[in-house]
């Protein structure tokens, strides 16, 4: 059976093939969703086109939520640096708009991350990096190792000091996801539950998206019921075009019941299907993106209080993990970085590895119930930094390539995208795809 939506669409397609979006996204992660939203607040007509928004398979679904452009701070990316405190400033409001338009709490926190160093390498470690971070005006406290205890009496004796990062914030993205579906229900948002499988051409111009023929079958629905039916699908299965697909069991429903094959016009196509934008081989080669997936494990604690207060995160002899507590006593510990291509096996040494770390940081955690395990998939770039804004196709832009940041970055995202974020910054041009499109 058809979704209403759906009908609604292939009735307008047939009846009026110039335009039936202003916007079209493909991708229903955090980005597309958000991105959608804010367009829809405009006023304009939106669709979002993917097989299981916001499904286990997404990064999005995997994602701790930090909001910590300051602690996670690098010596070699100052731009992702001057990104990060534009969208963490924008997450006020953000937070505040969806709560109010999708009547959902997000668990949004703003008690600062706490840095904490195990051995003596680690603090000369974090020594430097304080020293960094000083130099470049951020707002950052040093701590004794008794300073840290006092902040947060779970942590380890042996801890042996820290910094605190006042300024950084974080927010629960299941929970975030959760409230974009509500919105974009509420707006009137079509939600098409198939997978983009090519372009419609205009001459140089894009002017709408391709679905997958009806034979392959678009996967699970949404966990939100938008668009009915089904589970949300984790694995990526097999695909005719490109041999890598996002979501991919058939547990949504049997093959031509889902609007396969047609074309959905729009004005503006976004690209953001996050780890998979660059598998995308349907694109043409100038503007398939330089994404790569980047695979990172994470487990979720349960405690029937919070364990903590602030987002700890550590150095334990040389390699990082955090632990990302939650308003409902849940506690988050990740995360491994693996480049194995799209794989998304959650494997006993990557497990090891996240709770080997985080016991040394607070010995408490071994004793929590393990809550759920998960694999995501990064969209990493060749240099870190999202690629945001119009490709040398009239008609068709990306968003997609946010790495590790996507959540922080979502509000600049969707605020480069609408043109609201203004330019005396130069973030348009840091984030343009044309950086890499210009030098095919
Ligand atoms: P995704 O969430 O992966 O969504 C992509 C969507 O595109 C999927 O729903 C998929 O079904 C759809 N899609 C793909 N191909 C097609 C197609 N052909 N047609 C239609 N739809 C398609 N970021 C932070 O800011 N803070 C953190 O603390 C943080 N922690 C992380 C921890 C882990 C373990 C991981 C893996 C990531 C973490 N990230 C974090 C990064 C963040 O999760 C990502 O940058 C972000 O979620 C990317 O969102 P997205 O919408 O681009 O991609």
């Amino acid at each position: 059976m058809h979704h209403p939506a759906v009908s609604a669409i292939s009735h307008e397609v047939m009846a009026a093939p110039a335009s039936s979006y202003d916007v079209l996204l493909v991708g229903g992660g955090l980005v597309g969703l958000a991105t959608a939203w804010r367009a829809a607040r405009r006023g304009l007509r939106v669709a979002v086109v993917d097989p299981a928004p916001a499904s286990a398979a997404a990064a999005s679904h995997a994602a701790a939520g930090m909001l910590a452009p300051i602690s996670e701070v690098t010596y070699t990316e100052e731009p992702l640096l001057r990104l990060g405190l534009a969208s963490l400033e924008r997450w006020p409001a953000f937070a505040a708009e969806l709560a109010a338009d999708s009547g959902h709490d997000l668990d949004y926190r703003t008690d600062g991350t706490l840095e904490v160093a195990f051995g003596s390498d680690d603090l000369a470690a974090l020594d430097e990096l304080a020293g960094f971070m000083e130099k470049l005006g951020l707002p950052v406290e040093r701590l004794t190792g008794r300073e840290c205890r006092r902040l947060e009496p779970m942590l380890a004796p042996a801890v042996r000091g820290g910094l605190l990062a006042p300024g950084d914030a974080w927010v629960d993205p299941r929970r975030v996801t959760r409230a974009l579906l509500a919105a974009l229900e509420r707006r009137g948002v079509t939600m098409v539950p198939a997978r983009a499988a090519g372009l419609e051409r205009s001459g140089e111009a894009v002017v709408g998206v391709r679905l997958a023929p009806a034979g392959e079958a678009p996967g699970g629905g949404t966990p939100s019921g938008t668009t009915g039916g089904g589970t949300p699908s984790g694995t990526p299965s097999g695909d005719a075009s490109d041999g890598i697909s996002p979501g991919g069991t058939t547990d949504g429903g049997s093959p031509g019941e889902a609007p396969s094959g047609r074309v959905l016009f729009a004005e503006r196509v976004i690209l953001a299907a996050g780890a998979w934008s660059g598998a995308a081989r349907w694109l043409p080669p100038e503007v398939l993106p330089p994404v790569r997936p980047v695979k990172g494990q994470i487990m979720r604690l349960r405690s029937p209080e919070p364990v903590l207060r602030h987002c700890v995160r550590g150095m334990v002899h040389g390699s990082y993990v955090y632990l990302v507590p939650r308003g409902d006593g849940e506690l988050v510990l990740g995360a491994t970085q693996e480049e194995l291509g799209f794989d998304t096996r959650v494997t006993a040494g990557g497990l090891w590895e996240l709770l080997r770390d985080a016991r040394e940081l607070v010995p408490g955690v071994t004793e929590l119930e393990v809550a759920d395990v998960v694999a995501g998939l990064r969209p990493g770039t060749p240099d870190n930094l999202p690629l945001i804004g119009p490709t040398v196709l009239p008609g068709l832009s990306l968003a997609t390539g946010h790495h590790r940041g996507g959540v922080l970055l979502t509000p600049i995202t969707t605020a480069l995208l609408m043109n609201e974020a203004g330019d005396d910054e130069g973030l348009a041009a840091l984030c343009s795809p044309l950086r890499f499109q210009e030098q095919r």
